[in-house]
């Protein structure tokens, strides 16, 4: 006999567990059936080191996106703290420092490196302008989806064209000259997106990294990105939602009058499902084809120090890993790597940026450890797409990390190898993912962090999809990052589908 259910969620990511709460919470019976033994998908912390007692955020590590209200909505004891420094920029024996409230400091700064005060001006109303733009946008992110014409008369013509008509690459040439300063600014819409910055794509994937609460700020979360998933079980366990862990779900059929979902250990019926997992997947279990998306195009590096390294900048390591530390990152070398990339090659520079999760939230290490001084680093590579790792990969992985590093070292005058702690079996504390690897792991389509192409948070005035989670069967929705509004640890898309899915469950039986 299969088991019944109002609702169950395939796939147990932040996003699968916030729309279970949700829907427990107005009173559903529900499930969510993970195939992995740990909750969290691309959210959790782990001790990735044997002997080494340090919570890693595994895949994701900065909380922007995810809105203040679903916080209070579902009372969970979820914290992140700012960081005084946003960004640190080696260029060769010297750098630029923009603290995350743009101040006298950061100005000089710019100034000095620019020999101008042109780009600090650049930089304030670039800022103030994207600022406007996010501030009206972030509160339609949880209520049905707006048209475009709603968003463009909210934002106004010249914002709207500025940031969605015209490409990045012509918008960042008006404010900006100096190549470097360029760069930082374009990051932003390229973290987890394989293309030039005179794409769409770059577009949209800037927006997203700018709009979180309205104000776009990446804060640490405390405890790891794995508290947040610790929170969000604890809250499903209380409303006693099913959590099935190791449960491998390997088709989703809609039956007319309910959903049949088969398992690696049983069978289940639901009124509704929600994919928590990509659009991918969730195609490959009912048996349609696979949308195709975007390559995956990160490394992520891990690793647990004994101390910072000192920077040939001279500037205190503390404050220059605190906020994000840019590797070769000048919107020259940014545009080179993907060209590179593109045409199949292992790019001769490695744009990467980091940062040191300690300096802020030092709770995720032992005791031990903290009082030995030990420390975190956290590398999101880009521009290095699955496409890259399909043949040799090993040996493909150890090159690209390899010029990673010596890409790094440039700028310091300690090797980061002579940082890194030692595991119980003496081997560096060093872990690198692929995209390959990511897929592998927790599912991530070709290791796509965003389970497939971000699409700008409104949709076309003649689409009739009221969420953006419906699919072609009305009882089965997308909560995943795949969803309109997904993409990053923002639980948006969990919202949207459960709000989604409590409309449907009132209609139907
Ligand atoms: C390396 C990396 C760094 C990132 N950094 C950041 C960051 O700093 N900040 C940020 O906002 N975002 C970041 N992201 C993106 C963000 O983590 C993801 O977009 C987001 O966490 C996706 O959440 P989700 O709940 O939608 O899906 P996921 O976390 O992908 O969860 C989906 C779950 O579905 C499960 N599943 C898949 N198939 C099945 C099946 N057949 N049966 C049962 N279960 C299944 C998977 O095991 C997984 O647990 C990063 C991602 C990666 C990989």
């Amino acid at each position: 006999m299969a088991e019944n259910f109002d609702a169950i969620i395939v796939g147990g990511g932040h996003n699968g567990l916030i729309a279970a709460c949700y829907l427990a919470k107005a009173g559903k019976k529900v499930a969510v059936l993970e195939k992995n033994s740990e909750f969290g998908g691309a959210t959790t912390s782990v001790n990735a080191f044997s002997g080494i007692s340090a919570k890693l955020s595994r895949y994701s590590y900065l909380v922007a996106l995810l809105p203040d209200q679903i916080i209070a909505d579902l009372q969970i004891n979820f914290k992140t703290l700012s960081r005084k420094v946003s960004s640190y920029t080696p260029v060769a024996d010297t750098g630029i420092l923009i603290n995350r409230t743009f101040d006298d400091e950061s100005r000089t700064s710019i100034d000095m490196f620019a020999g101008n005060t042109n780009e600090a001006d650049g930089w304030q109303k670039f800022y103030r302008r994207m600022a406007i733009f996010a501030e009206r946008v972030a509160p339609t992110m949880l209520k049905p989806l707006p048209t475009e014409s709603e968003i463009r008369e909210l934002v106004g013509d010249d914002l709207w064209d500025e940031f969605v008509v015209e490409p990045l690459s012509k918008t960042l040439d008006k404010y900006f000259a100096n190549d470097v300063i360029k760069g930082i600014v374009l990051t932003d819409g390229l973290i987890g997106t394989f293309a030039s910055a005179t794409e769409r794509a770059a577009n949209i994937c800037f927006l997203y990294h700018l709009i979180g609460n309205g104000i776009g700020e990446w804060k640490v979360p405390v405890g790891g990105m794995g508290s947040l998933v610790t929170e969000l079980l604890s809250l499903a366990r209380s409303l006693e939602v099913s959590l099935l862990a190791e449960t491998y779900v390997s088709k989703i059929m809609d039956a007319g009058d309910c959903v049949i979902v088969e398992s690696s250990s049983k069978s289940f019926k639901a009124r509704v499902v929600i994919a928590g997992c990509s659009p991918h997947t969730l195609a490959k279990l009912t048996g349609d084809t696979p949308p195709k998306s975007l390559d995956g195009s990160q490394l992520k590096m891990n690793m647990v120090l004994t101390k910072l390294p000192r920077l040939k900048s001279g500037i205190d390591p503390r404050v220059a890993f605190s906020g994000t530390f840019h590797i070769d990152e000048s919107y020259q070398q940014l545009e080179d790597a993907f060209i590179e990339a593109k045409a199949g090659e292992i790019p001769g520079v490695i744009p990467a940026e980091m940062y040191c999760h300690t300096l802020t939230d030092p709770s995720i290490l032992s005791e031990d450890l903290q009082k030995a001084g030990a420390q975190t680093l956290t590398v999101f590579v880009l521009h290095t797409p699955a496409a890259l790792f399909d043949d040799n990969h090993d040996a493909r992985k150890s090159l690209v990390a390899k010029r990673v590093l010596a890409g790094l070292n440039r700028y310091l005058i300690d090797p980061i190898e002579s940082c890194l702690a030692l595991d119980a079996a003496g081997k560096p504390c060093i872990e690198i993912k692929t995209p390959q690897e990511l897929e592998r792991e927790i599912g991530l389509p070709r290791g796509n962090i965003f389970h497939g192409d971000l699409e700008f948070p409104w949709k076309t005035n003649d689409d009739p999809r009221k969420w953006g989670t419906e699919t072609k069967s009305p009882r089965i929705f997308i909560g995943g990052a795949g969803a309109v509004r997904g993409g990053g640890v923002s639980g948006i898309s969990g919202q949207n589908a459960a709000m989604a899915a409590l409309e449907r469950l009132s209609e139907i039986k």
